[in-house]
């Protein structure tokens, strides 16, 4: 599926681009991530756009229901797990 394939399925697409990049991650900031992600938790291309936003390295904003430190925490725990495995080979 190519990238306009799926942007053209975002819940996002009709909200303020500003809704997904909270000023960090406390205080109002918690709460204005926490408005973004509830639109994600409906959106029926979470999986294509967290794919491309890791994909792409992309660190900032909220893409596929996940701030950028939940997707940098998630990335190092795959590579953990890729390191661990390869370990065991
Ligand atoms: S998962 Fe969130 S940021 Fe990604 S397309 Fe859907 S609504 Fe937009």
């Amino acid at each position: 599926m190519s990238v306009s394939d799926w942007r053209a399925r975002a819940a996002c697409a009709t909200r303020e681009p500003e809704l997904f990049f909270p000023l960090g991650a406390t205080g109002p900031a918690r709460v204005h991530l926490e408005d973004a992600q509830r639109v994600c938790q409906a959106c029926g291309v979470r999986a294509e756009c967290l794919d491309w936003a890791i994909s792409n390295g992309v660190d900032d904003g909220v893409w596929g229901g996940l701030s950028a430190a939940q997707r940098r925490s998630m990335k190092r725990r795959a590579d953990r797990n890729r390191e661990a495995a390869a370990e065991r080979r």
